[in-house]
């Protein structure tokens, strides 16, 4: 056969020398079971007649079995305790010589004999053939089978095999020992009747022209004769125009001149290999493969050579298949499969019988030190054992298993993710012989897994952040916040928020957090604002507006960074990201470490957005702290005017009471003419006096309006309104009007001499300015669980939508002609104001009026 021979392999301490080779020759010897099958059948088709000559049976055992890498034939006959050699090996002259050795042990063949079974021996060459017997490595340790062939119940013959490829019958011995020992039977009866016949007449022709096999019978070249098979092998009707014509005629040009020489040598004499194969040429021209096996025989007289041919198209055809096979084989094992897969080919027990390149690239683990190796294997981690046994297991059901995540470890301990696929690999009866399992290093994906699940922590750590930074508006909370939750992503041992002040030119050290004694330190105590230390990180930031990261050397003559006192550790990773706010810069977040060159590009990245968030918190509550500080000033100045206006109208209203008092005076005592000029003017004087002392009251009332809104009490509001109807009456009366109370009873926690100065306003306002026949002025509230709303509508002359706002403002009059100052409307806006409620009006002209106040509750 013209397998390939595979580099040697160092034989392994485990017995089977070639792993790999076991798995290849099941391949092979399936593909020669079914050779062998058909060969025997077609020998067996010929031999009708039953009678076999010694030429037949050992052109069978040479045809058949002859050939088989590494597998060598004999068929014994055993009668009684006679046993002999009735076919001869065939193989090469070294093995066979060493065969010969082995066959003198025939204990194995009784024990066949007893047994009437067949017997599977492994021997050990290196006892029986000792290396300075010249064999090869690969055939040290052979298998031997001995296979009875069975006459009836008696053993009237053993065959025996004897080749490393045997190894391979794993799962068919049984099929195929039993047919070998079927038609071996007849060659034996063949061989005890002693009817070998010599081929010397044309008497014995007949058996020869019905063999399968083609048969020419040659002498000095020329063909004497060619039986049927060949006949028609050949293309030929008939034998004639063969006969004595050269043999040059059936061998194909380009062989003609190696046959030739090959049939000269041989009867010269010579040693030629009585097997081979050449390149044949039918009738029509084309050519074909055809295998010789050639032997001398006396033939009519003379020496003759009969050359037994068998076209063996069909075994190049299945050679090829095997050799592509074989090919696959070898490429799934070391090439395809190398690209990224560790494969480990074991058997049914999980013992290592092979694995490729990529392993030992992976697991540092060599070859020769994987091989032969059973679980437990060294590469599993010990914890994982009972894992892999566990998905191992369900091999037998599922037949192949598919990423299955575990870890190997190299030679050096470290450990390697991988994905393991596994499957069983089946001979030709369908029997799992081994198992495959590739592994596929993950650590890359892994590691990708892990820089995921950091980036999404991170991310989650940021939202969370942002969450609670919402609700914060104090900046020390803030800088609290920032850090606990910058702890869980980032490593560092201290921790710094620095607010700067552009205007001027200082910072303030909010935060500076000791993370080793988890404890804040006060870091510039009591220094508040300070200017920028040139030079330090901090103003390096400031300036160039961008984060900063300094490496620095256990031993660099820097200035020392041992923030927290501790004199015997300096920071030698330190990081600086300044915080904007709206383009500006408003300070800057650092942290440091005393670990060197610890931060990288992704750690100033997540500080980056750290300090994103904290600047727009610190923006927020820097505004929030403005508003704060404005509404306090605001309140302030409106004490302050409120104080003023009544102090000023205080003092106002002394001079004026003089003026009046003296104007009194004047009238009654020095006017005597009641109506002279003098008399109407001071008259005037007088009623301008009474008029400015009840604007300075209204003035008064408003500035002290917001003085009592702390004196607050459940006040019922229908007594409130009631009590203002009492007050009105003369006016209600006077104008006929008529009054629409609010239905149901409510009450509003409040001042009640405001809500009274409330109502009182709105109430008189909708009686005065109306010149309805039949006025009324109807109240209403409505409240809800957050407010109370109160609506006070007329039927009286409306209010041009333009002078909305004008009406609010205090001593603005719209209607001069009737009574009043003007401040009514500024009073009750300033009192619902204090309460946080609203005033508004809707309003149409010659129709009325309806004012809206809703207070909160
Ligand atoms: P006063 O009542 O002292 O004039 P107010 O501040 O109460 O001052 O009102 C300011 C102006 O708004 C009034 O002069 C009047 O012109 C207009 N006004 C107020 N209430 C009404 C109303 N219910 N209907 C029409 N005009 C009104």
């Amino acid at each position: 056969m013209p397998l390939k021979r595979r580099p040697k392999h160092r034989a392994s301490k485990y017995g089977t020398n070639r792993p790999l080779g076991q798995r290849d020759s099941i391949v092979r010897t399936n593909k020669l079971f079914e050779l062998f099958v058909h060969l025997a059948e077609k020998i067996f088709d010929g031999q009708k007649a039953g009678r076999i000559s010694e030429g037949v049976i050992s052109s069978f055992l040479a045809q058949v079995l002859h050939g088989v890498d590494g597998v060598a034939a004999a068929l014994y006959s055993i009668d009684g305790d006679v046993i002999r050699l009735a076919g001869e090996y065939a193989y090469p002259k070294r093995f066979r010589h060493l065969l010969v050795q082995y066959r003198l042990r025939d204990s194995h063949l009784k024990k066949v004999v007893r047994r009437k079974k067949a017997v599977v021996t492994t021997f050990e060459n290196e006892k029986i053939f000792p290396p300075q017997s010249g064999l090869p490595a690969r055939f040290r340790s052979l298998p031997v089978v001995e296979i009875p062939v069975l006459d009836g119940r008696r053993v009237a013959g053993v065959v025996e095999l004897v080749g490393v490829s045997l190894a391979g019958l794993v799962g068919m011995e049984e099929l195929f020992f039993e047919k070998l020992s079927r038609f071996s039977l007849p060659l034996l009866h063949a061989f005890s009747e002693k009817k070998s016949r010599r081929i010397e007449s044309p008497q014995y022709e007949p058996i020869i022209e019905g063999m399968a096999d083609g048969v020419v019978i040659v002498r000095d070249l020329r063909i004497l004769y060619v039986n049927a098979a060949l006949r028609s092998m050949f293309g030929y009707d008939s034998a004639a125009p063969l006969l004595n014509k050269s043999i040059e005629t059936i061998i194909a040009p380009e062989d003609r001149e190696r046959v030739i020489e090959r049939s000269r040598s041989r009867s010269e004499g010579k040693n030629v290999p009585s097997r081979y194969e050449y390149k044949a040429m039918r009738k029509n021209g084309t050519l074909f493969d055809v295998e010789v096996v050639v032997s001398a025989v006396p033939y009519e007289g003379g020496q003759a050579v009969v050359a037994l041919h068998r076209d063996i198209t069909l075994k190049r055809a299945i050679e090829k298949e095997l050799q592509q096979s074989e090919q696959m084989f070898r490429n799934v094992i070391d090439g395809v499969l190398t690209v990224g897969d560790a494969l480990v080919l074991t058997n049914l027990e999980g013992k290592v019988l092979q694995v490729n390149n990529e392993f030992e690239r992976l697991t540092g683990i060599k070859k020769s030190d994987a091989i032969g190796k059973e679980f437990p294997y060294e590469w599993l981690l010990d914890e994982e054992m009972a894992r892999y046994v566990l998905w191992i297991k369900e091999l037998r059901e599922k037949k192949s298993l598919r990423d299955f995540d575990i870890h190997w470890k190299d030679t050096g301990g470290k450990m390697i993710s991988v994905s393991m696929n596994t499957t069983l690999l089946y001979n030709a009866l369908n029997r799992p012989v081994a198992m495959m399992n590739m592994a596929r290093d993950i650590s890359e994906r892994k590691n990708l897994e892990e820089i995921n699940r950091l980036q999404l922590e991170r991310l989650r750590v940021l939202y969370e952040l942002s969450r609670t930074l919402t609700s914060l508006l104090k900046i020390n909370e803030i800088a609290d916040a920032v850090y606990r939750h910058l702890v869980e992503v980032l490593p560092f041992d201290a921790f710094f928020i620095d607010l700067f002040e552009e205007t001027t030119g200082t910072v303030r050290n909010i935060i500076c957090y000791d993370t080793i004694n988890e404890k804040k330190v006060k870091v510039q105590p009591d220094k508040g604002e300070s200017a920028i230390r040139p030079g330090t990180g901090i103003a390096k930031v400031i300036e160039a507006r961008q984060s900063l990261l300094e490496n620095r050397e256990a031993d660099s003559p820097e200035p020392v960074r041992h923030p927290f006192g501790d004199k015997g550790r300096r920071s030698l990773s330190l990081l600086y990201i300044p915080m904007f706010s709206r383009e500006k810069t408003i300070g800057v977040l650092s942290i440091q470490s005393y670990t060197p060159n610890l931060y990288k590009e992704s750690h100033i990245r997540l500080l980056e957005s750290f300090a994103n968030l904290a600047a727009i918190a610190f923006e927020k509550a820097k505004l929030y702290e403005e508003t704060i500080s404005k509404s306090i000033q605001l309140q302030n100045r409106n004490k302050e005017l409120d104080d003023f206006t009544y102090v000023v109208s205080h003092d106002l209203k002394e001079p004026l009471i003089t003026v009046e008092g003296y104007s009194r005076i004047l009238l009654k005592d020095h006017v005597q003419d009641k109506n002279s000029a003098a008399s109407e003017y001071i008259q005037s004087i007088i009623q301008s006096c009474s008029r400015m002392k009840g604007l300075i009251d209204d003035l008064l009332v408003l500035s002290r309006v917001s003085r009592f809104s702390e004196l607050t009490e459940t006040v019922s509001l229908n007594d409130v309104i009631n009590e203002v109807l009492d007050d009105l009456k003369f006016s209600i009366q006077e104008k006929r009007a008529e009054i629409v109370a609010p239905r149901g009873e409510f009450s509003y926690q409040c001042n009640p001499t405001q809500i009274k100065l409330v109502l009182r306003n709105l109430i008189s306002n909708g009686i005065k300015f109306n010149s309805d026949e039949r006025p009324f002025v109807k109240i209403t509230i409505e409240e809800n669980e957050k407010r109370v709303l109160i609506s006070v509508q007329d039927n009286g002359i409306g209010i041009e939508k333009k002078f909305f706002d004008k009406i609010f403002v205090i001593f603005q009059r719209l209607n001069t002609d009737h009574e009043g100052s003007g401040a009514g409307l500024a009073i009750v806006k300033k009192i619902v104001e204090l309460y946080q409620g609203q005033i508004w009006l809707e309003s149409e002209i010659g129709k009325g009026t309806t004012f809206y106040v809703s207070l909160p509750k």
